[in-house]
Order: C-alpha cells, then sequence, then structure tokens
C-alpha cells in the first residue's frame, strides 16, 4: 500500500488525558505497544503483538503517537499548497493564503515537539478582508481539528477493522480512520 500514516480519531472529546489513559492501557496490555520509540516526543515503540493493528499479520508501524491536550490540532498535519477551504463570510476560496497560514503556524511553533493550538489560528480573505478563525472554516473533506487522536507512522497494511471496533467499544464513540 502507498499509505504510510494511519490516524484514528475519535468522534467525541473526551476530558483531558482520559483518551491518552484508554488507549494506552488498552495497546500496552494486549502488548501493540511496547514502551517509548523516542523519550523526547514520548513515541510509543511497535510491541510484540503490533501484527494485531493490521489486516496483515505481520503488519508493523515505526512508531506511534497519541495526542490528547487542550490544542486543537489539524488531522492529518501535513498541508500542500492544494490545501483550500471557502471563506465563511463571502463564499470565496481561501486557497495559497490558508495554506500560507498554516505552513508559517508551524515554522512559529517553536521547539519541535511543542504543539500550538490551532485555535487561535485566523485567516483573512482576500476578497472580502473579513478575519476568521481556522475552527469556523469548513476544510476539505479529509480533514479535521481534533485534540485528541492517536497516529500510527510507517505502517505498511491497512488497520484490521476488528482492532479499530475493539477501541470504539473501550471509548465507547466512534473513530475516524484516515490514512495518508
Ligand atoms: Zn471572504
Amino acid at each position: 500500500m502507498s499509505q504510510s500514516i494511519l490516524y484514528l480519531v475519535p468522534t467525541q472529546e473526551f476530558p483531558i488525558g482520559d483518551f491518552q489513559n484508554i488507549i494506552q492501557e488498552y495497546l500496552t496490555k494486549n502488548q501493540l505497544i511496547d514502551g517509548l520509540y523516542s523519550e523526547e516526543y514520548g513515541w510509543l515503540a511497535a510491541g510484540d503483538n503490533a501484527g494485531g493493528i493490521f489486516l496483515d499479520s505481520e503488519g508493523a508501524f515505526e512508531y506511534a503517537e497519541i495526542r490528547d491536550s487542550k490544542n486543537l490540532r489539524l488531522v492529518p498535519e501535513e498541508v500542500g499548497p492544494d490545501f483550500t477551504a471557502t471563506c465563511v463570510y463571502c463564499g470565496s476560496g481561501l486557497g495559497a493564503i490558508l495554506y500560507e497560514k498554516v505552513a508559517e503556524f508551524y515554522e512559529n511553533e517553536g521547539e519541535e515537539g511543542s504543539c500550538a493550538d490551532f485555535g487561535e489560528l485566523s485567516i483573512q480573505c482576500n476578497s472580502c478582508s473579513q478575519s476568521q478563525s481556522i475552527t469556523a472554516l469548513k476544510l476539505p473533506e479529509d480533514r479535521l481539528l481534533s485534540r485528541q487522536f492517536i497516529q500510527f507512522v510507517e505502517i505498511d497494511s491497512e488497520a484490521n477493522p476488528a482492532f479499530i471496533g475493539k477501541l470504539e467499544a473501550l471509548l465507547q464513540c466512534e473513530l475516524i480512520v484516515i490514512y495518508v
């Protein structure tokens, strides 16, 4: 498969810390993860049973990350020049402005590994000059803003629906599945 990152995003918000605790405990207990891949970033290493996450039971990932903070993040995080939305006031395409603002936002986050709040990002429309929060925009279908999500990085197989079903049952909420 050509995708390399699997994102799982809950359709409801949990109190800060709860999402991470539930997921991390489940993944650890089932040896899907095993300790830290990077102490600096808090990335999680694959466990002996990591194949249980994937359709191909030999599947694996390089590292996983559970995000759970008060700050809104764009999921998936990477954007390209085609990343666009329409102005909530006049309906014009925000096009390049939105992409530039998001790229600038990442640049200004400071130290690597920090995670600034997308809730504070505002975009000014070129056509009508109105400023609007990125949270007000209707983003492309495969983009969302969330305070909580999991990502499995450098995967080589699609996720097993049974694994996703298990997590959904634990969380008692649906997960949005995104591959990039
Ligand atoms: Zn406008």
